[in-house]
């Protein structure tokens, strides 16, 4: 445990890590109604006076309300300003659609990390993802234009039906690669497991092996995917890859020289 003791101790140097330190054992479990009872806590500072409010605003008219809005993406509670180029990511996912929100920030001991996460629910203001999932920014961006340039049409093409969902099976995870010691990039919330497309007439495409000739529009639909995925996402692996991955399609964003498709 050496190695956890050094990693918690260089976390305190950082003060955003630090705080992320602090609430280790409960990281991923944040109470549920924290963004409603720190507004609440909020709401009596940051009202104005009563007497102000009675100068400024009609008798019948209540104090403006501090938080109108419930998603205030860069600004939760208890977190630092967001880097530039996170900010910028998220004006991109508001304009391809994409509805997030921000999650709380992830340093495990045992090396899993994302210090910026999100939680997204849709890809698309037509696509949804379910469950919910947590992704980096850029992987949430990758797989909205993806979706967006590749796979939702393929599949309207295909089937004469709109992508409507888009399943998934693991984003974030806290674990290593399957037979290895080292992470995954699930455990740096990099990549995205698909495991079943729906349509907007209901019909299901499972991500799994189809026979050609019983199913071939799921064989190609899925072959489809699978091959433009490859560059948009630097790994690709799927049914036949190996026997992890019979049931759904892996795309993440590790850092390679060239993407790797198998
Ligand atoms: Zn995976």
């Amino acid at each position: 445990m050496g190695a956890a003791r050094l990693f918690l101790s260089l976390a305190i140097l950082l003060p955003f890590a630090a705080s992320a330190a602090e609430n280790l054992p409960t990281t991923m479990d944040p109470p549920p109604q924290r963004s409603q009872a720190e507004a609440g806590d909020k709401a009596p500072e940051t009202s104005p006076p009563a007497d102000e409010a009675a100068e400024d605003l009609p008798a019948a008219m209540t104090p403006p309300q501090p938080r109108p809005q419930k998603q205030a993406a860069g600004e939760a509670p208890g977190t630092t300003p967001l880097p530039s180029e996170e900010a910028s990511c998220r004006q991109r996912l508001r304009a391809l659609g994409v509805a997030f929100e921000e999650a709380p920030p992830i340093a495990e001991p045992q090396g899993c990390m994302a210090p910026h996460p999100v939680t997204v629910s849709r890809l698309s203001a037509t696509v949804a993802l379910q469950p919910p999932a947590v992704l980096t920014c850029a992987m949430a961006e990758a797989s909205a234009r993806f979706v967006r340039d590749h796979a939702a049409p393929l599949a309207e093409r295909t089937f004469a039906s709109k992508l409507a969902t888009l399943e998934q099976a693991s984003a974030f995870v806290c674990r290593p690669r399957h037979g290895t010691q080292k992470l995954s990039e699930h455990a740096f919330a990099n990549a995205l497991d698909w495991s079943a497309l729906v349509l907007a007439d209901g019909t299901r495409i499972e991500v799994r092996a189809h026979d050609e000739k019983k199913e071939p529009r799921e064989s190609a639909l899925l072959a489809g995917i699978r091959k433009a995925a490859c560059g948009p996402f630097s790994t690709v692996l799927g049914p036949g890859s190996d026997a992890d991955h019979a049931d759904h399609f892996h795309f993440d964003l590790a850092t390679r020289r060239n993407p790797f498709c198998q």
